[in-house]
């Protein structure tokens, strides 16, 4: 299978994600995907879980932007509310934008990682920008017909990953790194 569309590593959701192990692999930056990956497509603020999720990654010193292809209302009214840096529309899997958003991509790339629930936008993006990745598992199947397409081809390449997922997860309490 194609090198694209694999990610660095997988956790059933972003609470599973061990940030001890984020730190140690030289990790500082977090770009998260929205819809699916911390909240489902159709909630439009977190939720107590999500806040703690927030407040954790500030504590271990992470710093947190959501890279969204939704559109500007709805992850603007999500981002800000949570103090949250943002880039909306932002044509995953093509990087143009993402790059301009990060200083022009004049970044250590060491240092930064890229959540989302969608290989075929998500992974393949950190990849393209030459980043580290996580794959994690949608919170919701009833989703926006723009995620519908990708999705079928998506749970294939997935069940792909998944014969792997001892050797790539970074779930809490999992000693296999
Ligand atoms: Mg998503």
């Amino acid at each position: 299978m194609s090198k694209k569309w694999y990610p660095t590593w997988y956790a059933k959701e972003i609470f599973d994600i061990d940030f001890n192990v984020l730190k140690e692999s030289g990790i500082k930056h977090i770009l998260c995907d929205l819809d699916n990956t911390i909240v489902p497509y159709h909630v439009v603020s977190a939720s107590e879980g999500e806040l703690k999720w927030f407040e954790e990654l500030n504590e271990h010193g992470f710093t947190l932007a959501i890279v969204s292809n939704n559109y500007l209302g709805r992850v603007r009214n999500f981002a800000t509310e949570h103090n949250i840096e943002y880039l909306a529309n932002s044509n995953k899997p093509t990087i143009r934008r993402i790059k301009k958003f990060i200083l022009n991509g004049e970044i250590n790339k060491d240092e930064w990682v890229f959540i989302g629930d969608q290989i075929l936008t998500d992974i393949w993006a950190a990849n393209r920008l030459g980043i580290r990745s996580i794959l994690v598992e949608p919170l919701v199947k009833r989703e926006s017909i723009r995620s519908f397409i990708n999705r079928k081809l998506d749970n294939k390449i997935r069940k792909k990953i998944l014969k792997d997922k001892d050797k790539i997860s970074i779930e809490k309490g999992d000693l296999n790194e």
